[in-house]
């Protein structure tokens, strides 16, 4: 008896071992890297290669928080902003690369996006509810164009044209983030997951025959509100809102888009959500709204053939590029 007990054991072990890893979806939810929400979930062959996969993907979005990030003072983006105008200063091939698709973002946009604007943002503090003056704005502005940054591919450099210009890649880092992370999971050989850092998202693959719904958040109402679904395969979506990071004051929202031409707040929609293929491009396009109005930016939408937006103007009025009203028609 006890010697029939002890084989089945065995044998019980044995099967286990020899059985295909259960497959599955692992997800993860984490706070604290760029500020923001960090959700990674993946089709993995098991949930332990799941939990390493987004491992990685994490370790790499550290990385680029601790290259961007102007809140850290060793942060490679602050080093520049010490001494590049100083002269031209080398930095590392991702930095160059990501300053020189900024640059594109800003020529795209007809200068709506643009690094510089942080010449004047880094006056606000929006915890803190602190907002510089009209002198001080005044003052600062002359140091907001993205034509103060000076590349030089052949050296790898970059150079401020004055004093007084300060970059922030806060526009940009969390979609670059969000593709890299991709990347590492492409790399470890994942063909279905899902990236998001705050309000910039990608997907690769689908969900077995369905598409991933990411819901577009009511910038009217409050958190857990959404004014549309999408279903999204193999793309990536932003969404910038008035409502993410700001403070009122006499009636006033001062939120964290700034308008280059003026150092204010940009509040000509309440929400711009842009889908597109890559997070970065999307991340890097869905201020645009928010300083050029509705109208130019939808302009400026149609024109790019891989881009699609819904705007959610300041009554409420929800517009979208032409792309997206075809998508819904019945072929
Ligand atoms: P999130 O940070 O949640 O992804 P957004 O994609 O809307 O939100 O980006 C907002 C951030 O973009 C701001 O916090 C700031 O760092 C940066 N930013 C603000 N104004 C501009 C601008 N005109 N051009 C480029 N970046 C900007
Ligand atoms: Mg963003």
């Amino acid at each position: 008896m006890k010697r029939a007990f002890t084989l089945s054991a065995v044998l019980t072990v044995l099967l286990c071992a020899a059985l295909p890893a259960h497959a599955e979806w692992v997800r993860r939810v984490t706070d604290g890297i760029m500020g923001t929400r960090i959700t990674v979930e993946v089709w993995a062959d098991d949930a332990a290669k799941g939990n390493q996969a987004i491992d990685a993907v994490l370790d790499e979005m550290r990385h680029i928080d601790e290259t961007m990030s102007t809140y850290k003072p060793t942060s490679e983006v602050s080093q520049v902003n010490a001494r590049a105008a100083d002269g031209p200063m080398h930095i590392s091939k991702e930095l160059f690369d990501l300053l020189t698709a900024a640059r594109q973002y800003s020529e795209i946009t007809d200068g709506a996006f643009d690094i510089t604007y942080a010449s004047v943002g880094y006056l606000y503090d929006f915890r803190k509810h602190v907002r510089p003056d009209d002198a001080q704005i005044a003052q600062a502005l002359p140091a907001i164009n993205y034509r103060h940054v000076i590349l030089d591919p052949a050296n790898q450099t970059v150079k401020f044209s004055q004093k007084g210009v300060r970059i922030d890649l806060g526009g940009i880092a969390k979609g670059y983030s969000v593709d890299c992370g991709i990347d590492v999971l492409k790399g470890l050989g994942y063909t279905r997951a899902y990236v998001g850092a705050g309000g910039d998202s990608r997907i690769i693959g689908d969900r077995f025959g369905k598409p991933w719904m990411v819901g577009i958040r009511d910038p009217m109402k409050g958190e857990g509100n959404v004014i549309a679904r999408i279903p999204l395969v193999d793309a990536a979506i932003s969404t910038s809102g008035d409502y993410e990071r700001f403070f009122e004051e006499k009636g006033v929202r001062y939120h964290h888009i700034i308008d280059p031409h003026t150092g204010h707040s940009a509040s000509k929609v309440r929400s711009a959500t842009v889908i597109g293929p890559y997070a970065t491009r999307t991340d890097g396009l869905s201020k645009t709204a928010f300083v050029l109005g509705p109208d130019k930016a939808l302009e400026i939408y149609n024109r790019l053939k891989d881009i699609d937006a819904i705007i959610v103007e300041l009554d409420g009025t929800v517009v979208t590029t032409e792309g997206m009203k075809r998508g819904k028609r019945p072929e």
